[in-house]
């Protein structure tokens, strides 16, 4: 067996103590003697499974008693559509355009009501946050949205918005526990966890608790009501039973690895390490406005796009792989999420700098 170093953006790196406790307990879940894979979601040792993912979480996020947490399917992109639905009241929002994944959130939302750009980073490629310490809210937006972690572009929001009082909505996708969080900042707070956190397929949102309404959009989906998921404890249908049971896993790695301010830290020393080859380099540059750059997604150019290509290959061939950048920005991203050891960012680090050596 020979493990790579994954830069991949999504569905990315995870914990090798987690997959090996996976691995052992494939076969045999905790002597009941089958696996995750084949045990009823209402069986009492899934009950526990899903239960235990909550409380760690809680814990984990200091998550308000007036939040439900809920693990709910069809990605970050389903959430895109349940959110207006669940939330327009007035049929009217606020979106801060960061990256692609806000956009299409803003897109999806203006099918169901007005969806107002606040603000846009758009006019440079998304390489920097746009300032949004008075963005232009009106009293009848019923909430205002950010996307925290741009994962394509590689920026993320240090301070939050100011939204005027209205409630803050955030896809926390590629930051999803990268960082402590004060969650009752957010009305909402919700990410797929495939990029940070586990397998594809799910997507946890937290909610706080008057958010959670009989009085949705008329043609609201009984799946897609947060009331439906709320009151049936994320169990009105089959749930994503596997990629819950390996996040509940990857929440005790977290914890038994000093939690998110731990995490924090580590992340910082990581990327660090990255920015600060990058910012040396005469061949290499990263493409983010300093004070906007993301622990995360780290992208990266050469002069040319032959260069770019010629790094690629020849950093796979070395088993540092998935640096390609996203097909619209082109060039080289680097996702290090919490999962990604500090060896193997030092490993590229080192690389990149061979490289630069015998091509310049
Ligand atoms: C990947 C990603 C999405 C889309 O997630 P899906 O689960 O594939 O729908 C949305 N937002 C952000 C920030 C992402 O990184």
């Amino acid at each position: 067996m020979s493990r790579v170093y994954n830069f991949s953006a999504g569905p990315a790196v995870l914990p090798e103590e987690v997959l090996l406790e996976a691995q052992k307990e494939m076969l045999d879940y905790h002597g009941c003697g089958m696996s995750v894979n084949e045990m009823s979601h209402r069986s009492k040792t899934f009950d526990s499974i899903i239960q235990t993912a909550e409380q760690d979480l809680r814990d984990l996020y200091n998550i308000p008693d007036n939040y439900k947490v809920l693990f709910l399917q069809g990605g970050a992109s389903q959430q895109f559509a349940a959110i207006p639905m669940n939330l327009m009241k007035n049929k009217k929002a606020g979106y801060v355009i960061t990256g692609q994944w806000a956009k299409k959130a803003c897109q999806e939302a203006s099918i169901y009501g007005e969806a107002v750009c606040l603000a846009s980073s758009a006019d440079k490629t998304f390489s920097y946050l746009p300032d949004c310490s008075d963005l232009p809210i009106t009293d009848d937006m019923d909430y205002v949205y950010i996307c925290k972690n741009n994962t394509i572009y590689g920026t993320h929001f240090k301070t939050l918005p100011n939204t005027k009082g209205k409630d803050l909505v955030a896809d926390v996708s590629s930051c999803f526990l990268s960082e402590p969080e004060d969650i009752s900042r957010y009305g909402i707070i919700y990410g797929g966890v495939q990029k940070n956190v586990g397998p594809a397929g799910l997507v946890i949102s937290i909610i706080r608790e008057d958010l959670i309404r009989d009085d949705v959009m008329p043609f609201t989906p009984t799946m897609l009501k947060f009331k439906t998921q709320a009151d049936n404890g994320s169990l009105y249908n089959t749930p994503n039973c596997w990629s819950i049971y390996i996040c509940g896993l990857v929440f005790k790695w977290l914890k038994a690895n000093g939690g998110l301010v731990e995490m924090q830290k580590r992340n910082e020393e990581k990327a660090k390490i990255l920015y600060d080859y990058l910012d040396q380099s005469k061949m290499f540059k990263g493409t983010v406005r300093k004070e906007d750059r993301s622990l995360m997604n780290v992208p990266f150019v050469t002069q040319s796009d032959e260069l770019n290509e010629k790094f690629i290959k020849e950093a796979t061939a070395q088993g540092l792989v998935s640096l390609k950048g996203h097909r619209t920005v082109g060039g080289m991203r680097a996702s290090i999420y919490n999962a990604m050891p500090k060896a193997g960012v030092e490993k590229l680090v080192q690389f990149m700098d061979q490289f630069e050596k015998t091509n310049s």
